[in-house]
């Protein structure tokens, strides 16, 4: 049988042990924690002991926002969204209405079936990306305005 460690008690990362939880099949003892976010999780104490695991899943999940955040392109993308939520409210006609979108910089590319979104600004693309949503490509249009034309 394989020796307990008793972790009661102890600290890792974000989680304190608070009881033993049971054991796996392969023999690790597991142990339910408490995590500083207010979730309680039942973890393998191995992982714990090799600090494989120090939260009860917030902290991946807040690196992994952190990580798309410090991502410029995706950080411009949501700003537009924000953007967007507050200043643009398309109808559906307006969105229904033929494959050219009827704004300018934003247009559909039948070959690669996809909505453009570009902006010419002192003798380059300063955009020019493609998107699936025609939504999408206007909204990067309209960023791109305020940020250049504004
Ligand atoms: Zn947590």
């Amino acid at each position: 049988m394989t020796h307990i460690i008793d972790m009661t008690g102890r600290q890792f990362g974000r989680l304190t042990v608070i009881e033993r939880a049971g054991r796996r099949p392969n023999g690790n003892a597991t142990w339910r924690c408490q995590c500083t976010c207010g979730n309680t999780c039942v973890v393998d104490g191995h992982r714990l002991r090799v600090g494989e695991t120090t939260s009860c899943g917030c902290l991946q999940r807040e690196q992994s926002r952190r990580n798309l955040l410090a991502n410029p392109a995706t950080r411009k993308r949501m700003g537009d969204y924000h953007l967007l939520a507050k200043k643009w409210h398309p109808t559906t006609t307006e969105l229904r209405s033929s494959n050219q979108s009827g704004i300018t910089g934003v247009s559909f590319d039948k070959r690669r079936q996809k909505w453009i979104a570009h902006l010419y600004y002192k003798g380059r693309y300063v955009l020019n990306e493609s998107f699936e949503d025609k939504a999408d490509a206007i909204a990067a249009r309209q960023a791109a305005e305020r940020k250049y034309l504004a």
